[in-house]
């Protein structure tokens, strides 16, 4: 049994519109780069809450005639990933539970890093999960405070440690809140007919057709119901910790993330790459698609011509969010194609977001070789990642990471190409326009603005694991 509860994914809700379910499934299509394992959507009518949820994409799980059965005016939405183990359908979201509040439906995007404490104490004292996500805990917690006198889903929020971004649907409201840290983007829009609306990514409220209204603090919960909308804190403000890796790699390009357009970093990130280890090469070739953007900047500042010169099957998808190594070295294989006329006995500049694992990178080097390219100059618009991330992006565990214990050299050699730079932390931080101190990158610098004592593992909410609590 196996547990994917590090999840880096899209959430939506929209309330007050009478095509509630077609508007959630269309902004879970337009945010489907970030979760392509589940998808569901919970329905709210007035009264009674519906949801379908299922394995797959986002057209898959609502095929056929899935969306016409789901009535209602308010909708949740939730798109999920996990890198590896199986996928298990009982941890497709949102969660739809009853509790002595009545039904709430729930879509979490983030990481609670105190998730296996609090679950262990609700079982000690007798509680049943259903999931192995960290996601349950969170209604536990809210049916534990659904009698205090106080606002139950604040002191349940009190509780949490890490990252989230909720949205819960109860059949009178919608309530969304981002974790005090901002870790993760959340952003409020409204419809074309002017139903609120929020989503993880400005791109889900595009392809809606709406308005991108603002991003939701952190620390702020908002109500949305008939009267409108209304806003409360639950915890003072932090320094925020926005994670810089949505701009990285996470993102869509058109999404505007914690205040900047992603597409304009991810450029930066290239230009700045070029400026910090200038080589001299005849083409400079993006790595598709995650490469491009920060290509097409390296290109513009190096004044080096850009060519496309390794090709995408685009029926393929993300190959990292394939869960076993096998399927996501089969992907790779399929995924890219090289243009041998291009790179033979070319000297190219291959432009890159991120390398994680170094065995799909090291596969596309291959590639470029077999094809006749004379030197291959490998450039990387961000930092060696050598830490874990606990706040929701899933890299593998340290030790499967090809920087850690490793310096550039050793892995330029792994990788087998003629020269590496990886963009610097500080070259990073100077291409996005908010205080530097406002982003968290300790998957680079192994700088936590959380002390993480007993980090939530991917099997540590498995039975089995339970024991590593006690
Ligand atoms: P690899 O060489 O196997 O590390 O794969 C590198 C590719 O994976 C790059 O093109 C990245 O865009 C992509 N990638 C980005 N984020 C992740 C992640 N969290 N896990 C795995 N691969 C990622």
């Amino acid at each position: 049994m196996t547990s994917e509860k590090k999840d880096k994914c899209g959430v939506f809700g929209v309330w007050g519109a009478p095509d509630a379910a077609h508007l959630a499934y269309i902004a879970l299509f337009a945010q489907q780069h970030r979760g392509q394992e589940s998808a569901g959507i919970a329905v709210g009518d007035g009264d009674l809450l519906n949801a379908h949820v299922g394995m797959g994409l986002v057209s898959e799980v609502f095929s056929g005639d899935v969306l016409g059965k789901l009535k209602g005016t308010a909708a949740i939405g939730h798109n999920r990933y996990s890198t590896t183990g199986s996928s298990k359908a009982c941890n497709a979201q949102p969660l739809l539970e009853e509790y002595i509040g009545g039904q709430v439906a729930v879509a979490h995007n983030g990481n609670l890093i105190n998730a296996g404490l609090l679950r262990r104490d609700y079982e000690e004292r007798g509680h049943i999960f259903h999931t192995t996500t960290d996601t349950e805990v969170i209604l536990h917690l809210l049916a534990a405070h659904h009698l205090s006198k106080l606002d139950p889903l604040v002191e349940s929020l009190t509780h949490l440690q890490g990252a989230y971004s909720l949205v819960f649907l109860f059949k009178d409201r919608i309530e969304v809140v981002r974790d005090p840290w901002g870790w993760r983007p959340l952003v409020l829009g409204k419809t074309k007919e002017g139903a609120f609306c929020v989503a993880s990514e400005t791109v889900a409220i595009d392809a809606i057709g709406g308005t991108y209204i603002r991003e939701i603090e952190p620390g702020e919960i908002l109500t949305i119901n008939d009267a409108g909308l209304s806003s409360r804190r639950f915890a003072d403000v932090q320094q925020p910790a926005h994670c810089i890796f949505e701009h990285i790699y996470f993102a869509n390009p058109s999404s505007r993330v914690f205040g900047d357009t992603v597409q304009i970093v991810r450029e930066k990130l290239g230009e700045k790459l070029a400026m910090e280890m200038p080589i001299a090469a005849d083409y400079v070739i993006p790595m598709p698609d995650s490469g491009r953007s920060a290509a097409l900047g390296y290109a513009r500042a190096s004044r080096i011509e850009f060519r496309e010169g390794i090709v995408p099957n685009r029926y393929v998808g993300r190959t990292f969010i394939k869960p076993t190594d096998r399927q996501r070295k089969d992907a790779v294989q399929l995924k890219l194609n090289v243009v041998e006329e291009v790179v033979k006995d070319k000297r190219i500049i291959v432009v890159d977001d991120s390398i994680v694992r170094g065995t799909t990178t090291r596969g596309k080097m291959e590639q470029l070789r077999r094809a006749g390219a004379k030197e291959i100059h490998l450039r990387i618009s961000c930092p060696p990642i050598r830490n874990a991330c606990y706040f929701g992006v899933d890299f593998p565990d340290p030790k499967d990471l090809v920087a850690t214990n490793r310096t550039v050299e050793e892995i330029r050699a792994f990788l087998n190409v003629d020269s590496l730079h990886y963009l610097s932390i500080e070259g990073m931080l100077q291409c996005v326009s908010r205080p530097k101190s406002q982003y968290c990158h300790a998957c680079f610098s192994g700088e936590y603005r959380l002390e993480v004592n007993r980090p939530v593992t991917k099997l540590s909410l498995e039975r089995h694991q339970l024991k590593m609590f006690t």
